[in-house]
């Protein structure tokens, strides 16, 4: 198990997003590290010291970032120094390393680099090939390990992947790697979906169920944290995707990051079936989902933004009567406009979209996020009524992904 601790006022300030939090989880756990805590402390020597000890007595493994540079502001190398109580050695084959890269520069090297050759007594230095503070790996017996890294995102990673993961891997052997397996669904919120799998998550052994909400859906990751050496990973993996599958198989539409446009752009293109839409509230946004999938020219004829009600008589034949009884927002309206879509291109589906986005604009019996969605395929046609939370842009995405969904289930 490792901890991670990130160094820098600039990170509590809010100025500086957290990225190396992000890259070392992502590679200490695709290396087979359970990463258990990450922390986050400004340049403040007691802060510093204080959640490196409490990391350490945690799990006697943490990795450290920033810190490191030449400036007065840069504390993380004299306090782990004192905390293991090693004195600061000056490193010559460092210092002539950075004075030689400052020569070929035809730079004299300012003084202030010279304590970036500073090692703790009986520190591993990782040279940095891309910056002047080389990473710094101590253990002992007492303690544990600390790796310190530098602050700066690119110095970092070329250091973890080039010397800290080869590192660790001498100091903590080989292990089994952590995987995920995702299951994308749509269609159900959290909670809803939550209680449809109830019991599920408690029954996988070896694995833990996340619900990641993307916004215009819920992503369910099954992990297995490096307990089980391949195959059985892979086959608790197989085994907890079925129990899923059963549960909530009809909410899931893909794996990974399968986009939900890719996934019906499959379906229509082996089935042979040219798509068109019609867009109200959503502008051309359902449109633009489509045909952000390199080779949606197969099946993609193209779309209408009506937003106007002229527009949508005009362009797609919505019938003047349907509108005035009805209103542009309802099941009827809906229908014509899918109708219109198919007419208008000579297409075999047709998808159409109408809402109120809002902010303003709603009513009591049609509030802000009521949305119509109507689907056309050969044989049958049927709408929808949706009700979307959310902000406006919320609102339209979450439109144009659920009228891609309900296309979808019509062609499964
Ligand atoms: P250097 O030798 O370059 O001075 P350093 O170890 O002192 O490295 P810092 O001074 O703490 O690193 O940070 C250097 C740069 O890297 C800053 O621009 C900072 O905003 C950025 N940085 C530091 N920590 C992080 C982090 N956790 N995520 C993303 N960027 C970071
Ligand atoms: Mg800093």
């Amino acid at each position: 198990m490792i901890e991670l601790l990130t160094i820098g006022d600039e990170l509590l300030l809010g100025s500086t997003v957290d990225t190396n939090a992000a890259f070392l989880g992502t590679r200490l756990t695709a290396a087979g590290f359970r990463v258990l805590r990450l922390t986050t402390v400004g340049d403040r020597e007691p802060e510093i010291r204080d959640a490196l000890l409490s990391a350490l007595r945690r799990t006697g493994c943490v990795i450290c970032t920033g810190g490191l540079g030449p400036t007065p502001d840069d504390l993380t190398r004299p306090v782990v120094a004192a905390l293991y109580g090693r004195e600061l050695l000056l490193d010559e084959h460092w210092l002539a390393e950075l004075e030689g890269r400052f020569q070929a520069r035809g730079m004299a090297m300012p003084a202030n680099n010279r304590q970036q050759a500073l090692v703790p007594d009986c520190a591993v230095l990782l040279p940095n090939q891309r910056g002047t503070a080389p990473g710094l790996a101590l253990s002992d017996p007492a303690l544990g390990t600390t790796v310190l890294l530098p602050g700066v995102p690119a110095e970092m990673r070329s250091l973890l992947e080039a010397q800290v993961l080869p590192y660790l891997a001498v100091q903590f052997g080989p292990r089994p790697p952590v995987r995920s397996r995702t299951l994308r669904t749509t269609g159900m919120a959290e909670s809803a979906l939550a209680e449809r799998l109830a019991g599920v998550g408690d029954d996988l052994s070896h694995l833990t169920l996340a619900y990641l909400p993307t916004g215009t859906g819920i992503d369910l990751r099954l992990t297995t944290w490096g307990e089980l050496e391949e195959p059985d990973a892979e086959r608790v993996l197989a085994e907890g995707e079925q129990r899923l599958r059963q549960a909530v198989g009809d909410l899931i539409y893909g794996t990974g990051n399968e986009d939900l446009a890719a996934v019906l752009g499959v379906h229509l293109g082996r089935r042979q079936l040219r798509l068109a839409v019609a867009e109200s509230c959503t502008g051309g946004l359902l449109a633009a989902r489509i045909t952000a999938v390199p080779g949606s020219s197969d099946y993609f004829l193209g779309g209408v933004v009506a937003y106007a009600n002229s527009a949508k008589q005009a362009l797609l034949g919505v019938a003047d009567a349907t509108l005035g009884q009805y209103g542009a927002v309802s099941e009827k309206v809906a229908l014509e406009l899918a109708r219109g879509a198919v007419q208008s291109t000579g297409a075999d589906c047709g998808l159409a979209i109408t809402g109120i986005a809002g902010p303003a604009g709603g009513t009591p019996d049609r509030p802000v996020g009521t949305v119509w969605i109507a689907m056309q395929v050969p044989g049958e046609s049927r709408a929808e009524r949706f009700r979307f939370a959310g902000s406006r842009d919320e609102i339209r995405a979450r439109a144009a992904q659920a009228a891609l969904a309900l296309l979808l289930r019509a062609l499964r």
